[in-house]
C-alpha cells in the first residue's frame, strides 16, 4: 500500500516519549500486516525542543505539522522548565500548533469501559456504558476576546477584564463538527451556553438552532444552560450523546466529564481545523494527560490514552473506522485479561509496565487481525 498518509509524531517530554513508543509499535504492526502504511516523521516539542533549539517549537516543526494529514502529540512540560517565562514555556508548543493550524474544535470523548467501571467515583449504575463526546470551541470566546487586561481606575482600584465574544461563523463551524459527529453516533446534539444571562450565549443558541434546522434536520438538537449541564453530567451523564459548547464552559465541562470515567491515563482527545476545498482537515491528537514528571522514566505510565488517541486519528483523519475499532477492541481485551498499569490498578489484577501493556495490545491486535 503506498504511504500517502503523512503523519507527524511529536512525543514531547516526560512520559510522552514512553507512551508514544508503544503507539509507534502499533503503526509498525499496521504496516507489517499490510493494513495501513504511513509516511511518518518525528519532531521535537516542549522542553525537548527548548533544550535542543532554545524554543518550545521551531517554525520548521510548525511547517511540517501544516504539511501533515495528522499530528500525533504526546505531552509537554516538566519542573525543570517551570521557571521560564510564559513566552517560552514548553506548553507554548501546543498553543502555537493550535493557533498556526487553526484548530478550533476540541473533541473530548468520555467513555467508561466495563472493565474499569469501578475506577469512577460515581456509582456503577450511573456510568455503566457511558459514551459521550464533548466538542469544545477552542480558539475563541473569553480566553481570546478583546478587550482584556488589568487596568487601574481613577479611584486607584484595579479592574481585571476578559471578554466573551463569538461570531456567527465561529459558532457555525464548531456546531457543524458536532452535528457531523452526532450523525456517526446516536444522532443527538446538546448545545450548552448561558443564553439566560449572556448575549453571546443567546447568539450561540440562535445560530446553532438555525444551522440544525437548515442542514441537520435528522439530528435531534436540545439546549441546556451550562450550570445545569454540570449538574446533569454528574446526575445522569448517559442522557448525552454529543455536547457542543464554547471555550470556557467546554474547558470545565470536559474535565468534569473525564472524571466521570475516573482514569486520566485512558482518555484521548482531538483538535480539528476547518476542511479545505479538498475536504482535508488539519488535526492534532493527544492524550488528555500531561507529561506526568512524577513517574517519567520509570516505565510505568499507562500507554492506553495515547493508543486511543491513535484510534481517534485513524477514525477522524483517515476514515479508517474498522482499524480504529480494532485498536479500541485490543485495548478493551487487555483490560478484560486483567492487565493494569499502576494508575488503574485494582485488587486481583496483574500490574504491568508501559512496555508490557503495549506488547499485550499488539498481541491482541495480532489475534484480532488473524
Ligand atoms: P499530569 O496529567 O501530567 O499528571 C497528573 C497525575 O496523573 C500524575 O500523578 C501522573 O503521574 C498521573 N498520570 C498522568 N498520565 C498518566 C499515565 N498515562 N499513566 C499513569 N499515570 C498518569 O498533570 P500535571 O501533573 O498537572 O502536569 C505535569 C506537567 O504536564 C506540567 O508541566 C503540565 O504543564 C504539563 N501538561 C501538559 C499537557 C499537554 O502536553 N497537553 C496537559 C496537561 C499538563
Amino acid at each position: 500500500m503506498p504511504a500517502n498518509k503523512k503523519l507527524l509524531i511529536l512525543p514531547g517530554d516526560g512520559i510522552g516519549p514512553e507512551v508514544m513508543q508503544e503507539v509507534t509499535g502499533i503503526l509498525e504492526f499496521l504496516d507489517r500486516r499490510n493494513i495501513a502504511t504511513f509516511d511518518t516523521s518525528e519532531g521535537l516539542v516542549g522542553g525537548a525542543s527548548i533544550e535542543a533549539e532554545g524554543v518550545p517549537i521551531t517554525p520548521e516543526v510548525v511547517a511540517r505539522a501544516k504539511g501533515s494529514d495528522a499530528v500525533l502529540f504526546g505531552a509537554v512540560g516538566g519542573p525543570q522548565w517551570d521557571k521560564l517565562g510564559f513566552d517560552c514555556r514548553p506548553e507554548l508548543a501546543i498553543l502555537t500548533l493550535r493557533r498556526e493550524l487553526g484548530l478550533f474544535a476540541n473533541l473530548r470523548p468520555a467513555t467508561v469501559l466495563d472493565a474499569l467501571i469501578d475506577a469512577s467515583t460515581l456509582k456503577p449504575d450511573i456510568v455503566r456504558g457511558l459514551d459521550i463526546m464533548i466538542v469544545r470551541e477552542s480558539t475563541g470566546g473569553i480566553y481570546f476576546g478583546e478587550p482584556r487586561g488589568i487596568e487601574t481606575m481613577a479611584d486607584g482600584q484595579q479592574r481585571g477584564i476578559n471578554t466573551e465574544v463569538y461570531t456567527t461563523s465561529e459558532i457555525e463551524r464548531v456546531a457543524r463538527v458536532a452535528f457531523d459527529l452526532a450523525r456517526q453516533r446516536q444522532g443527538r446534539v446538546c448545545s450548552v451556553e448561558k443564553a439566560n444571562v449572556m448575549e453571546s450565549g443567546l447568539l450561540w443558541r440562535q445560530v446553532v438552532t438555525a444551522l440544525g434546522a437548515r442542514d441537520y434536520p435528522d439530528v435531534a438538537l436540545s439546549h441546556m444552560y451550562a450550570d445545569n449541564c454540570a449538574m446533569q453530567l454528574v446526575r445522569n451523564p448517559r442522557q448525552f450523546d454529543v455536547i457542543v459548547t464554547g471555550n470556557l464552559f467546554g474547558d470545565i465541562l470536559s474535565d468534569l466529564a473525564s472524571m466521570c470515567t475516573g482514569s486520566l491515563g485512558m482518555l484521548p482527545s482531538a483538535t480539528l481545523g476547518a476542511p479545505d476545498e479538498s475536504g482535508r482537515r488539519l488535526a492534532l491528537y493527544e492524550p488528555i494527560h500531561g507529561s506526568a514528571p512524577d513517574i517519567a522514566g520509570k516505565g510505568i505510565a499507562n500507554p492506553l490514552a495515547q493508543t486511543f488517541s491513535l484510534a481517534m486519528l485513524l477514525r477522524y483523519s483517515f476514515d479508517m473506522t474498522e482499524e480504529a475499532a480494532m485498536i479500541e477492541a485490543a485495548c478493551r481485551s487487555v483490560l478484560e485479561q486483567g492487565l493494569r498499569t499502576g494508575d488503574i490498578m485494582q485488587p486481583g489484577m496483574t500490574r504491568v509496565t508501559t512496555n508490557e501493556m503495549g506488547a499485550a495490545v499488539r498481541a491482541a491486535l495480532e489475534r484480532l487481525a488473524a
